[in-house]
């Protein structure tokens, strides 16, 4: 990493030491899921003058994903994107207007072309010819169809420009649909979330930068990094789904001493995110929609967010524990040796103790349910 280059970065990042430097690197590397010796090159793709072009397209939404990157209460964040890449159009933020603002982009695509990365935000509505979205009096999908020929990435930020979002929800009269699915046959990495964490763009954008290839994907087109976990496998509540005690009521004592909040619609039993890992907004722990004590709504998940009703019950995957979780009941005595009461209660304890608890458990409240707690 040259020195010059990191002076300039260290700057902007509030006179970021080089130490405390390595260390955000060796942090994106493990967030990633990459071994931490690739620090040094993301190091380098960071502290690189050359920046990728990004043309930011803003269809059917509102905003919000690009306001939530670049408002952190932090402004590491912001730095780190603005600096990571060359924000060369985006409509919220752009400084010209009107046909000043096109030409721009015109010359950019041009220059660029096979080089920038497209970013998709908000839905793409494909009803009637598209005319209920028209940007500089042209259909939106018509300026998405043709600049993502030409570029050489395309990242669906959001989950509108994901899968459609609420704008594709039921009845979805604008025929909205997300850039996977509008641009068949090209492949597009989709960050959703409402918004979404702009670590998993910034991480998205880092692996771009550093290996010159995008991550690797589920069957849904998400970075595996960011979404390859259930909500409920790291959610800091979920010790009491485990021991089967629930709000049931907002403001009741349940909710009040922070139980699972499962009977109240949380829908982290079928979303795959990392939201309970990596938090928002940078001001510690609980910065998370069920951390502040509102259920999960799904919304990094297609299918759940946007399409079944706030405080319907969610499906449940599995409701075996993380392993790393103690357990919930443990057996007294019986002749076993220590080593193997330990065996069982790594072993048994945690994955049968838990998962037959909470199903026994929830089946009781349910035949119960008389707004009262399941404990
Ligand atoms: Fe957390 Fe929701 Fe799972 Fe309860 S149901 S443990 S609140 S993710």
């Amino acid at each position: 990493m040259a020195d010059n280059n990191f002076d300039a970065i260290s700057k902007k990042l509030n006179n970021i030491s080089r130490r405390d430097f390595m260390k955000f690197c060796t942090v994106m590397a493990a967030s990633m899921g990459l071994p931490l010796e690739v620090a040094p090159q993301i190091a380098e793709a960071v502290t690189s003058p050359k920046r990728p072009p990004v043309i930011w397209l803003s269809g059917q939404g509102c905003t919000g994903c690009t306001e939530s990157l670049l408002r952190p209460t932090h402004p590491s964040l912001e730095h780190l994107i603005l600096d990571l890449i060359s924000l060369d159009y985006n409509e919220t933020l752009n400084v010209g207007a009107g046909h000043q603002a096109e030409e721009a982009m015109r010359q950019s695509i041009e220059a660029n072309s096979k080089q920038f990365i497209l970013v998709v935000e908000g839905a793409i509505p494909t009803r009637d010819g598209g005319v209920y979205c028209m940007v500089g009096g042209r259909p939106f999908m018509e300026i998405v169809r043709e600049t993502a020929d030409k570029a050489a990435a395309v990242i669906a930020i959001g989950s509108c420009a994901s899968w459609g979002g609420i704008a594709a929800a039921e009845p979805n009269p604008t025929g909205a649909t997300g850039a996977p699915e509008f641009l068949v046959g090209k492949p597009v990495v989709s960050i959703p979330g409402c918004p979404p964490n702009g670590y998993n763009f910034l991480s998205t954008v880092l692996h771009y930068l550093t290996f010159k290839k995008l991550p690797d994907l589920d069957a849904k087109g998400r970075p595996k990094f960011a979404y390859g976990r259930l909500i409920h496998e790291n959610c800091e509540r979920r010790p009491h789904f485990d021991a089967g005690r629930f709000a049931t009521q907002f403001g009741d004592d349940g909710h009040r001493q922070g139980f699972c909040l499962y009977k109240l619609g949380c829908k982290g039993p079928q979303t795959y995110a990392n939201c309970p890992s990596i938090l928002f907004n940078e001001v510690g722990g609980g910065a998370w929609p069920v951390g502040t004590g509102h259920p999960c709504f799904g919304c990094t998940e297609q299918g759940v967010g946007f399409a079944m009703p706030l405080h319907e019950q969610a499906d449940l995957k599995f409701i075996t524990p993380a392993a790393d979780h103690a357990p919930v009941t443990s057996d007294r005595g019986g002749g076993v040796s220590a080593a193997a009461a330990a065996l069982i209660g790594a072993g048994v304890g945690v994955a049968a103790g838990a998962a037959a608890m909470t199903a026994r458990r929830l089946a009781e409240a349910d035949k119960n349910d008389d707004g009262g707690e399941a404990s």
